[in-house]
């Protein structure tokens, strides 16, 4: 079963393994020069165990909160060396933590992942000017953990296989295309948006069956304030943009905390 948390965060229950895929909950904006905090309270609310924790990449949005949810529930988290130097020097143990780079399949006890480099979406990094000037920390941090630490690290898509099914995780609004040939999702769950990439050739590539959008909501509020209703919007736009290419896809504008069932 598959929860949206937000963002481009999921839930992922498979039997009794509990998988979260960026999981951010604080719904705030860094700052470059200030410690990070993650709204402790505000996770809570919504998660309540993590086995595993992946990252597609390490902007805020998408990292800030792993590192108290690690701490919390004991977590492994997969994610790229970015991700994991800033995990580490948040104080996770170092042998929970996996650092991907690209092309990897990792077995787990009850599903497998492959990992899938990507890129990072046009429309997002345009509002991050001034982060992008050191995109990865590639050597270990000291403590405290700032803003700025939080740079793209190189972006990667997830395929997860439970069993016969397939779900693909896409962090950010963008593909390499050619790394997507041969993929096959059951559920694609995609980033609002496709300025970077060719929408069809991606589809046609990949034929998912069901398309959940994500990341089109307004990170920087709190839940409680909803969606507003441009973004909300804007995710149609892109969900009439999937179904004019192929409406044999089902395409769901999720809401807050909406659950999906693999059949
Ligand atoms: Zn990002």
């Amino acid at each position: 079963m598959l929860r949206w948390l937000g963002v481009a965060g999921w839930e992922i229950r498979a039997g009794k393994t509990v998988i979260l895929v960026d999981p951010f909950l604080s719904r705030k904006t860094e700052s470059r020069d200030r410690e990070w905090k993650t709204d402790e309270a505000a996770v809570l609310e919504h998660v309540n165990a993590a086995n595993y924790i992946f990252a597609g990449h390490s902007h805020a949005d998408h990292i800030g909160d792993i590192p108290f949810i690690a701490k919390r529930f004991g977590s492994k988290v997969i994610g790229s060396r970015t991700t994991t130097n800033i995990v580490l020097a948040a104080g996770v143990d170092k042998e929970r933590l996996t650092t991907i780079a690209g092309g990897e399949k990792l077995d787990f006890s009850d599903f497998s992942v492959e990992v899938v480099e990507s890129r990072h979406g046009a429309s997002e990094r345009k509002g991050r000017t001034g982060m992008e000037a050191a995109r990865e920390i590639s050597a270990p941090l000291a403590a405290p953990i700032l803003g700025r630490h939080f740079v793209d690290g190189g972006c990667y898509l997830y395929y997860f296989h439970f069993g016969n099914r397939r779900v693909l995780h896409q962090s950010t609004a963008n593909f390499i295309e050619e790394k997507v040939a041969g993929l096959r999702p059951d559920v694609a769950l995609l980033a609002s948006g496709h300025e970077g990439y060719d929408l069809k050739s991606v589809l046609r590539a990949m034929k998912p069956k069901v398309v959940l959008i994500h990341h089109y909501d307004e990170w920087r509020v709190p839940f409680s304030q909803g969606r507003p209703r441009s973004n909300v919007t804007r995710a149609q736009r892109f969900q009439r943009s999937i179904q004019a290419i192929d409406g044999g896809i089902k395409v769901i504008v999720p809401d807050f905390f909406m659950t999906y069932t693999l059949e």
